[in-house]
C-alpha cells in the first residue's frame, strides 16, 4: 500500500530542511503545502509565540469519508536536535545515516514522513477512512514545549499516536514523569591565598553533596541526573556561587518525589556543615533549589481500545506488537495530561541525539504500513 520510493524522498528532503527547536518554519511552511494538497484544513497555534519560536503547532483536520468513525490523532516533532543544521543524508543500501557531522534527524522526520505517506495512501488508494488530525509540533525536544502550549480543544481526536520511538514492533505505553532542577549552592568568596579560612568553598559544598547522592538507575522505575555544573570566577577566589541542573524520573509519583528530596536534603546536609564567623557575624553556606514539572507520566491501559487497535493492525501485518515502558518522555506524556490517550509507536529512527544516527528504510516502511492500517481499522470503529 505504501508507496516506497515516495516515502524515501520524502524524509530526505524533510531531513534537508533545518528545523532546530523554535525556528521550524522552513519545514513547517513545506508540511502546510503537503498536507494541503492531501485535502486537510491546515491551522497553525500560537505556540510558536509563547516559546520564542519561528512558527506554531501545525495542526491538519482530514474530514475521511467516515464521519461517524472516531477520529483519531496522529502526530509527531517537526524539530530536531543540534548538530542539526545543513544535514547530508546517506544512503548505503537500505540504512540511511548522516555524513558523520550531524545527527540524522530521523527523530522524528521519520515520524513525519510516515503521517504524510500513510494519509497520501489513503487519498490515493481511496481507502474509507475516519476524521484524521494531524499534529506537527515544534519545540519536543526542548522540553515538549509545543505539546504543552498546544490546545487539545483545536482536536477533534481523544485517541491517538505519537510516532517518534526506534524500533519497529513496539508500541510505547508507559513513560516516566519527571521533575528538572536548578540548584543554587552559596557559599562565601574569599581570597584564596591570602585569607581562604574567611571563604566558604561553594565548589566543595556542592561536591560532598553529590557524593552524597545516589544518581543514575535509582532502581527499575526510577532514575536520576546531575547533569551540569558551572561556578566559580577564577582559581585564587574562593568560589561563593555554584549552579547545578539536574532532573529525576519515576513511573511513581512517591518515588519522584522522594528521589527528588533526597537530592536536596544531601546538598542541604552538606551546607550545614560549613559555617564559619567572622566578626562575630555568623555566615553560613546555603542551598537554593527550584524544581519544576517536566512532564506527568504516561500509562495507557493494555486492555485500552488504543492498544487493541494497534495489536490488531500489527496482527494484520504479522506484526506482534509488545507494548512496552521508556525511560524518555515525549510528547505523548503531555497529550495524556490533557485528557487524550496517546501511545508512541516505533518508527525505526536508532542511536538518536548522537551522530551515529541511522535508519533502516524497510523499518520505515513497515512502520508506514502499520499507520495506514491503524487508520483504516479505525475507519470501520
Ligand atoms: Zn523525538
Amino acid at each position: 500500500m505504501i508507496n516506497h520510493e515516495r516515502l524515501k524522498n520524502l524524509l530526505i528532503e524533510l531531513i534537508k530542511i533545518d528545523s532546530l527547536s523554535r525556528r521550524e518554519r522552513d519545514v513547517a511552511l513545506f508540511l502546510k503545502r503537503e498536507m494541503e494538497e492531501l485535502g486537510a484544513e491546515v491551522e497553525f497555534d500560537d505556540a510558536g509565540e509563547k516559546v520564542g519560536g519561528n512558527v506554531g503547532n501545525l495542526i491538519a483536520h482530514f474530514p475521511g469519508d467516515r464521519p461517524g468513525a472516531a477520529p483519531f490523532l496522529l502526530s509527531a516533532h517537526m524539530d530536531t536536535v543540534a548538530p542539526g543544521e545543513g544535514i547530508v543524508p546517506v544512503l548505503d543500501g537500505t540504512i540511511l545515516r548522516s555524513d558523520g557531522r550531524t545527527v540524522l534527524g530521523g527523530d522524528d522526520k521519520s515520524g513525519v514522513a510516515i503521517i504524510c505517506e500513510a494519509l497520501r495512501a489513503v487519498r490515493e488508494k481511496k481507502i474509507p477512512c475516519g476524521p484524521v488530525d494531524v499534529a506537527f509540533t515544534i519545540c519536543e525536544e526542548a522540553g515538549l514545549l509545543g505539546a504543552k502550549w498546544l490546545d487539545v480543544a483545536r482536536l477533534k481526536a481523544r485517541t491517538g499516536l505519537v510516532l517518534d520511538s526506534d524500533s519497529v514492533g513496539f508500541l510505547f505505553t508507559r513513560a516516566p514523569a519527571a521533575n528538572r532542577f536548578e540548584i543554587a549552592v552559596h557559599g562565601l568568596e574569599a581570597h584564596a591565598g591570602v585569607c581562604p579560612e574567611k571563604g566558604i568553598n561553594a565548589i566543595q559544598v556542592a561536591a560532598e553533596g553529590i557524593a552524597r547522592m545516589k544518581l543514575g538507575r535509582i532502581d527499575a522505575e526510577t532514575t536520576a541526573n546531575i547533569g551540569l555544573i558551572e561556578g566559580g570566577v577564577a582559581v585564587n577566589i574562593v568560589p561563593n556561587a555554584v549552579l547545578l541542573k539536574g532532573e529525576a524520573r519515576s513511573h511513581s509519583e512517591e518515588k519522584l518525589a522522594a528521589q527528588t528530596a533526597h537530592m536536596i536534603r544531601c546538598l542541604e546536609e552538606a551546607a550545614a556543615a560549613h559555617s564559619l564567623t567572622l566578626d562575630g557575624q555568623v555566615f553560613r553556606a546555603r542551598v537554593e533549589a527550584r524544581v519544576e514539572r517536566d512532564y506527568d507520566r504516561l500509562n495507557v491501559a493494555d486492555d485500552s481500545p488504543l492498544v487493541r487497535l494497534v495489536r490488531a493492525a500489527g496482527k494484520n501485518l504479522g506484526v506482534d506488537i509488545r507494548t512496552e515502558a521508556t525511560g524518555g518522555g515525549c510528547d505523548a506524556n503531555v497529550f495524556n495530561k490533557k485528557g487524550l490517550e496517546v501511545a508512541n509507536l516505533s518508527t525505526g529512527m536508532r542511536e538518536i541525539h548522537t551522530v551515529k544516527e541511522w535508519l533502516d528504510l524497510k523499518d520505515l516502511y513497515l512502520s508506514a504500513e502499520m499507520v495506514l492500517e491503524i487508520v483504516r481499522l479505525n475507519g470501520e470503529s
